[in-house]
């Protein structure tokens, strides 16, 4: 199998360099095994997404010295296989329509039955409360106006028989974590829970998405930061679930600033286009990140 990696940036705001950092190790690691370095556009969440971002991620990467095989793939051009999924996991009832806001949840979350109140990788654990609403006799259209969320607890009954969860780092977790990284379905249902597969103003969502997207591409590395580490365990659930491959991860360190933050895309004083319009070189860029 050829070694076939990604990057895959959203459109909704300038490279900078963190960006370049991923992308850049992509490439190179790509190059020095004689692989792939392929190009994603995660364009789903419409709201933000803009051309002007899109135009300005091709121009900032040629410039550093990337380069990829065209077409480009762009999620938004996707849609239709996210829904057809999604409709399949619809009626295996391995995902429920939630109707919850942010509030409803925090509510529900912080009465006093619940016990204490658990974080995960996307917020709040989720108390549950939608958990009856799924495909029934006759109606097995997926609800439009709601969310879709993952059942990982009936997910887990499902699987108790199944080969152990887990996946292969060949970079290191934020803990230092590498090797073999192992867990159970009762550790995600208690740190994680009943994620959402499709967001009502998109139609699907990163986790499912991307999971779907790289074993479209044929990704058998995805490099991407430390930050994505817990999404990580998502994305190989989705995969046991839908028969898909679970790829080598390779989890980097972060770029961060002087106080020690990580950087985000309103970062605009580390936008690769500023170092640009300032002089600097692609060789700087690289000395920057510590390539
Ligand atoms: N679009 C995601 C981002 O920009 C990609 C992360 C990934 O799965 O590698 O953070």
């Amino acid at each position: 199998m050829i070694f076939t990696t990604r990057f895959a940036p959203s459109p909704t705001g300038p490279l900078h360099l963190g960006h370049a950092y991923s992308a850049l190790l992509a490439h190179d690691l790509a190059r020095a095994s004689g692989g792939r370095f392929l190009l994603r556009i995660e364009d789903i969440d419409r709201a933000r997404a803009r051309p002007e971002w899109e135009a300005q991620i091709y121009e900032d990467l040629a410039w550093l010295g990337i380069d990829w095989p065209e077409p480009v793939m762009r999620q938004s051009g996707r849609l239709p296989v996210y829904h057809a999924v999604l409709q399949d996991l619809w009626e295996r009832n391995a995902v429920f329509a939630c109707h919850c806001t942010r509030r409803d949840i925090a509510e529900a979350a912080n009465a006093p039955q619940e016990g204490a109140t658990i974080l995960g990788p996307d917020g709040i654990v989720y108390p549950g409360t939608c958990r009856g609403r799924r495909c029934g006799d006759g109606e097995t259209a997926i609800p439009t106006q709601a969310a879709l969320r993952l059942d990982m607890g009936a997910i887990a009954e499902g699987a108790a028989k199944a080969e152990p969860l887990g996946f292969h780092e060949a970079g290191c977790g934020p803990d230092g974590q590498s090797g073999w990284i192992g867990f159970t379905f009762e550790e995600l249902c208690r740190d994680i829970g009943d994620v959402v597969l499709s967001r009502r103003d998109m139609g699907t969502s990163y986790h499912l998405s991307v999971v779907l997207d790289d074993a479209a591409q044929g990704i058998t590395h995805v490099l991407r930061g430390q930050d994505l580490f817990e999404a990580t365990k998502i994305h190989v659930v989705l995969q046991r679930l839908l028969g898909l491959p679970t790829p080598i991860y390779n989890h980097h360190k972060l770029i961060r600033d002087e106080a020690g933050r990580r950087l985000a895309k309103r970062d605009d004083a580390r936008a690769i286009s500023l170092y640009r319009s300032e002089g600097r070189t692609p060789q700087d860029i690289r000395k920057m990140v510590g390539l």
